[in-house]
């Protein structure tokens, strides 16, 4: 079966076999593309998976996860803040460029189904994900099984409340942690506390990232540990409100900001901590799979959905 992850910036297929293993990979960058560049792009990644996994023969089935809200019965994209790919039917615009059966799924949603079976969630009754990014991708995960909800669309975690009256989020809502806790929400609280910190070397620069801050954090600056820290907290009081509501045995953290390690994990663990009722037994840890976490998971789906 054929695995693909396609987020904002890049697309990443595997050809996975029956055991798990990954036999071959393909990569391409989407960023800036149109839709057709964009479909173009990914069936070149896999035909790259395809051709490198050699003499494993036609792939059975493909399952691809899109940085968006998906109807995963049609296959069609309702929202895509990063892609060009709004109201598109993923599903059969890519069945006719690869010639295998797709199932589309949210890239959150698969990145979860792979920590939950083959990473940081293994034996978890009840796993929540959140991949911290550029934006806050969200995933539950009962008894080894995405949770749907009522219309298809459960686990946007992402779009949990932490702030009434915060800054404006692309889903229509404030205060949302995908805006107080994502690599952009890094950056602007590492500028804020550049006031408090005036030696850090954040002090003059002005096109600050996440990852400069991560960088800057990891060498001891002090801007940058605050703005850890105020991240941290942000994700935790997130985090508090999911497990008051659902009581997991895991929250996994994964995505490009956990660079920060336990800087990020550890005030997030506090401030969780201190708002849930019963928070003993929840585990909060960074994410086992990495990169290829929604690849993988996405090769599960697809191994699903053609029964074997
Ligand atoms: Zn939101």
């Amino acid at each position: 079966v054929i695995g693909v992850d396609l987020g904002g910036t890049k697309v990443l297929a595997g050809a996975v076999d029956r055991g798990g293993r990954v036999l071959a990979r393909g990569r391409r960058t989407v960023r800036g593309l149109d839709r057709d560049g964009v479909l173009a792009e990914v069936a070149a990644a896999v035909r790259e998976a395809v051709e490198g996994a050699g003499p494993a023969g036609p792939p059975g089935a493909l399952c691809i996860g899109v940085p968006g809200l998906v109807d995963a019965g049609s296959g069609e994209v309702r929202r895509c803040v990063h892609l060009p790919l709004e109201g598109l039917h993923v599903q059969a615009a890519l069945e006719e460029l690869v010639a295998v059966p797709v199932v589309v799924d949210n890239d959150a949603n698969l990145a979860g189904l792979g920590e939950a079976r083959a990473g940081a969630a293994r034996g978890s009754h009840l796993a929540l994900l959140l991949t911290v990014g550029t934006g806050v991708g969200g995933a539950v995960i009962v008894e080894g099984a995405i949770l749907r909800g009522a219309s298809g669309f459960a686990g946007e975690l992402g779009h949990t409340t932490v702030d009434l009256d915060g800054p404006a989020c692309t889903c229509g809502s404030r205060g949302c942690l995908e805006v107080l806790a994502s690599g952009p929400a890094l950056a602007v609280a590492a500028l804020r506390a550049v006031a408090v910190h005036p030696g850090s070397a954040l002090a003059g620069e002005d096109a600050v990232t996440g990852a400069r801050v991560t960088e800057l954090a990891r060498a001891g600056d002090p801007a940058a540990l605050a703005a850890a820290g105020d991240v941290g907290r942000a994700l935790g009081a997130g985090i508090a409100s999911l497990v008051n509501a659902l009581d997991p045995d895991v929250v996994v953290v994964g995505g490009g900001v956990l660079g920060l390690g336990e800087l990020l994990l550890e005030p997030a663990r506090m401030e969780a901590r201190a708002r849930t009722l019963a928070a003993e037994r929840v585990r909060i840890v960074a994410a086992e799979l990495g990169e290829e976490a929604g690849m993988l998971g996405a090769a599960m789906r697809a191994r699903e959905a053609v029964g074997a």
